[in-house]
């Protein structure tokens, strides 16, 4: 029997000799419980990696010997390495000391404690970063992910090996076309940036299907998200910009007029609804209207769907695709790089142009694929589906109306101090609100940055930080958050707010102030010299409940992007390579 790579590291090519189908070694793996890569009428591959056992190695050589009717030959574990030698590397690697130094199970546990020590976490307190959702990830949602049955199965299993798993992501497609209000979902999608490039290439995909390819300018207001234009880009569409008003919202006469001058050559408009500046715009039906009637498709970012979920909806508006982020609004833990998923649905005409995936659907020719598996981050899906399961149609909707609420008391509670940058018409916000802090820099000197390293001396973590407008923060509470947390940030937003007005009429000095220093690390407050104009407790303890749930920080105020634009080498000196 003929290998076809000659090369190789943990997968086997193979040919069948004259005679054997892979269709009959398929039905003799089956019986045996062994599953092969196959394809077409003679070839199929084996993977193996580290659970593969000498039995199930010799399993292997009795199925493939009876199949082409050979000897079974003899098991060599000794068989030399194949790997050429150019590839096989000579340098050393992972030599630093971290890598060798805990080697009993006792130290590795103490020493991944301490690294989750350093961890200002969901734990702790809110993390009011705004665009990011971060709410509850509840337990009982997370159980399901670690049972084999769900983090066992090859991504590749046949489908008739995986019906479960395939009936929780039908039931959960169908729930979140529900919630999208749109005709079909695709799972594939890795992230929501992830899904804004599969979205634009299926209305890439309509758009050919019509004899319109041509049509590739992407209309994009200036508050998007900063992945918006870049999934245009790399989709091959051309960004336009639309401006914004003095209210944050999109400016429909600015629209209007780069949608009609482009009406031969619009592709789409890619809108994040409520918008990234926390306003549900009271003309987006009016937009899509525009768009649609100049020839382009309404992409929505859902980024910002928990202040949708149950109350309206991307259907509603007239969107014709969006991408949801399950990581935000659903349930899935993020930030930390952990698996994102960003499905995207589509409305009824564009359903047929959704990804495919070569290794279980090849009837779609024209279809594309953004995930290597078919299902992208399927791991993490029963998290999702727990979460709609268990809230259901009711509690979504009340979760979104929790969300709103919540986002619009910090915004009343702050107005005062702060002054909340954009609302909408009725002077509400929607799940998450602009603190403006320009002002108080002209007045003291102090920046939002500065504030948002002093919030981790209360105890919190930063909120978005000069995002969507510069000198600003953004605030998101979600609706996992209790009225007692809510009061915990607004005093501590407070309390800031008095130590700047300290600044402010002279009683704080201009740089040796709490704020300018922030944060107090754990060693310099306890440290025996103590050189600011303030004293040590007013750095560590600002407010009473601080005692009791203090994070102490390993260190202090880390430059910004100085390090991201300074780099420094830590390679080992020269004389080292003597
Ligand atoms: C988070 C976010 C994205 C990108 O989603 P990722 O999953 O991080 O790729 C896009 N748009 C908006 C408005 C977002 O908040």
């Amino acid at each position: 029997m003929k290998r076809l790579n000659s090369t190789f590291f943990d997968t086997l090519h193979y040919r069948l000799p004259k005679g054997p189908s892979t269709e009959k070694l398929r039905s003799m793996a089956l019986a045996r419980d062994i599953n092969l890569l196959y394809s077409g009428v003679s070839e199929f591959g084996i993977s193996l990696d580290e659970t593969t056992s000498e039995a199930d190695l010799t399993d292997l050589l009795l199925l493939v010997a009876e199949c082409i009717g050979a000897d079974v030959p003899e098991l060599n574990l000794q068989a030399p390495c194949q790997l050429p030698e150019q590839l096989k590397r000579t340098s050393g690697f992972m030599k630093q000391e971290v890598f060798h130094k805990y080697r009993s199970e006792t130290e590795m546990m103490r020493y991944v404690k301490r690294l989750e020590r350093k961890d200002m976490s969901l734990a702790h307190s809110m993390i009011s970063l705004g665009s990011c959702t971060m709410k509850l990830n509840a337990a009982s949602e997370m159980f399901a992910i670690s049972w084999p049955e769900f983090a066992g199965l090859h991504p590749f299993a046949p489908l008739d090996q995986a019906r479960g798993y395939h009936e929780m992501m039908v039931e959960l497609r169908a729930d979140l076309a529900e919630i999208t209000g749109l005709a079909d979902v695709s799972l594939q999608p890795n992230s929501g940036a992830s899904g804004e490039y599969s979205g634009l290439m299926v209305i890439r995909a309509w758009h050919e299907s019509r004899g319109e390819g041509h049509r590739d300018i992407a209309l994009i207001p200036a508050s998007a998200h900063g992945t918006n234009p870049a999934s245009a880009v790399m989709a091959g569409l051309k960004v336009v910009v639309v401006k914004c008003d003095a209210r944050g919202n999109i400016d429909l006469v600015d629209m209007r007029e780069k949608a009609e001058a482009h009406k031969d050559h619009l592709a789409c408009i890619m809108v994040t609804y409520p918008s990234t500046h926390g306003v549900f715009e009271a003309s987006i039906q009016e937009l899509c209207q525009v768009i649609h009637d100049n020839g382009g498709q309404v992409y929505m970012d859902g980024a910002n769907m928990n202040a949708q979920v149950g109350l309206t909806s991307p259907g509603i508006i007239g969107a014709d695709v969006c991408h949801l982020n399950l990581h935000k609004t659903f349930a899935i833990p993020h930030g930390g790089g952990g698996p994102g998923v960003g499905p995207i649905a589509v409305a009824a005409h564009l359903v047929d142009f959704l990804p495919g995936h070569p290794v279980i659907d090849n009837k779609r020719p024209a279809m594309f694929t953004v995930s290597a598996a078919p299902w992208g981050s399927a791991g993490v899906l029963p998290i999702t589906y727990g979460y709609i399961k268990m809230m259901g149609g009711e509690g979504l909707t009340y979760a979104t109306k929790m969300a709103i609420l919540n986002a619009n008391y910090l915004a009343s509670e702050l107005k005062a101090d702060y002054g909340v940058l954009y609302d909408g018409e009725r002077g509400r916000v929607a799940h998450e609100l602009i603190l403006d802090c320009r002002h108080l820099k002209t007045s003291s000197g102090i920046s939002e940055l500065d504030i948002a390293k002093r919030l981790m001396d209360y105890g919190f973590h930063a909120p978005t930080l000069s995002f969507p407008v510069h000198g600003t923060l953004m605030v998101e509470p979600t609706e996992s958050e209790s009225l007692s947390e809510l009061d915990r940030f607004v005093e501590a937003m407070r309390s800031i707010r008095r130590e700047i007005a300290e600044v402010e009429s002279g009683a704080a000095d201009k740089t040796d102030n709490v704020l300018k220093n922030a944060p107090h690390p754990e060693q310099v407050v306890s440290a025996d010299i103590w050189n600011h104009l303030y004293g040590r407790e007013k750095a560590a303890f600002p407010l009473p409940w601080v005692r009791e749930n203090k994070f102490w920080l390993t260190v202090g105020r880390v430059d910004d992007a100085y390090g991201d634009r300074n780099l420094v080498c830590t390679c080992d000196p020269i004389e080292s390579y003597q």
